[in-house]
């Protein structure tokens, strides 16, 4: 996780290769799902995405609960253990809350 702002080149040219090629598997996956029909209960969420959608569910990899953010009208999903070396990120609403009492790594939770 990290601001745009303060990403390198080899870091924007990474992420952008990234996107593209997590975007082109799942366009193909839900492609082979939907065969040659309409596609049908159209959604942002689906049961093999690693965290989206799946806060306090345990990550596909390691299992530790996903995590979230949330922001605005928006949520941020994240493994801890495997995103951000166990490094719990503030949520603007609960840290504020819970001040002191925020847990900082995965494993203080
Ligand atoms: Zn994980």
């Amino acid at each position: 996780m990290k601001l745009t702002r303060s990403l390198t080149d080899a870091e924007f040219l990474r992420l952008y290769e990234a996107t593209r090629a997590t975007l082109t598997r799942w366009i193909d996956r839900l492609r082979a799902e939907t065969g040659s029909g309409f596609p049908e209960k159209v959604t942002a969420f689906h049961d093999e995405m690693a965290v989206h959608g799946r806060f306090r569910k345990p990550c596909p990899v390691c299992g530790s609960p996903v995590q979230r953010i949330v922001y605005a009208e928006n949520e941020c999903n994240y493994c801890a253990t495997c995103q951000t070396r166990g490094r719990l990120l503030a949520d603007r609403s609960l840290s504020r809350l819970l001040k002191d009492d925020w847990p900082r790594s995965i494993d203080d939770l």
